[in-house]
């Protein structure tokens, strides 16, 4: 799996702090240090849809067509993603559960089934079968690439649910990764959540306490 940012909101949680001062018509107290502790008073009251005035583009790429099925159920999200009915699919590689790689029985059931279906969608498409029908023996193992727009609202709440315990371990691990990038971009929008040793997203509401005053004012 490889993750890219291609494109972000620039300077996102200025804008946010920009955005959100207008509520409180705080304008004045902003200053060259103001945004990050605006940005986590924000958060930490649930204030998120200023969050929704950024937003981020990636490139994601390497991920089993079961895992980009999850992510598109996100319905507040733009997604673009490498089309079966348009592109030949013989030569695209197969994501391999840790769990089957690390039994042999497993791992030989496995590459067979796959080796079987390739053999299928070949002959089919020899035979003239259109690629949008072939693709139907394929495995919904088989690699895709998707490019994903979101606000950081919705993302927010992409890595928290994609990245729970309770999430399948794909897509967990590209929820994970989003949060590691969207942490050195926007690191007060994202600061309440971190990765424990686990690998799992976890909520922290450390800031909660700390930003009330700055409310109130
Ligand atoms: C652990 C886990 C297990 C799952 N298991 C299943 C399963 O077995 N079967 C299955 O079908 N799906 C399953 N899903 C997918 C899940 O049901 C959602 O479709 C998916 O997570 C998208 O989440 P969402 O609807 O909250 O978010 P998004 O579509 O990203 O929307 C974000 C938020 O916007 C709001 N929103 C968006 N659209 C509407 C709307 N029309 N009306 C009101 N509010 C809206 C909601 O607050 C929503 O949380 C699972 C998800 C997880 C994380």
């Amino acid at each position: 799996m490889q993750v890219d940012l291609i494109s972000i909101t620039p300077d996102a949680e200025r804008l946010i702090e920009e955005a959100g001062r207008t509520c409180y018509q705080s304008h004045k107290r902003a200053s060259e240090a103001s945004s990050a502790g605006f940005v986590r008073m924000l958060v930490s009251r649930g204030h998120t849809s200023v969050l929704e005035h950024a937003k981020a583009t990636f490139r994601i790429r390497g991920i089993s067509r079961i895992a980009s099925h999850q992510l598109v159920r996100h319905r507040l999200c733009s997604f673009s993603q490498m089309s079966q009915r348009y592109v030949l699919q013989e030569d695209v590689d197969a994501v391999v559960p840790p769990r089957i790689s690390a039994s042999e029985q497993a791992r030989k059931i496995f590459d067979d089934i796959l080796k079987a279906s390739r053999q299928a969608y070949t002959e089919l498409v020899k035979l003239g079968i259109a690629k949008e029908d072939a693709r139907f023996v394929l495995p919904g193992a088989l690699e895709t690439e998707i490019v994903l727009t979101a606000n950081f609202r919705e993302l927010r709440h992409i890595i928290e649910i994609r990245g729970s315990r309770d999430a399948q371990w794909e897509v967990r691990k590209l929820a994970t990764e989003l949060l590691r990038i969207m942490k050195l971009h926007a690191p007060n929008v994202f600061a309440d959540l971190t990765i424990n040793e686990e690998g799992v997203v976890v909520r922290t509401d450390q800031d909660r306490q700390e930003t009330k005053t700055e409310v109130r004012s």
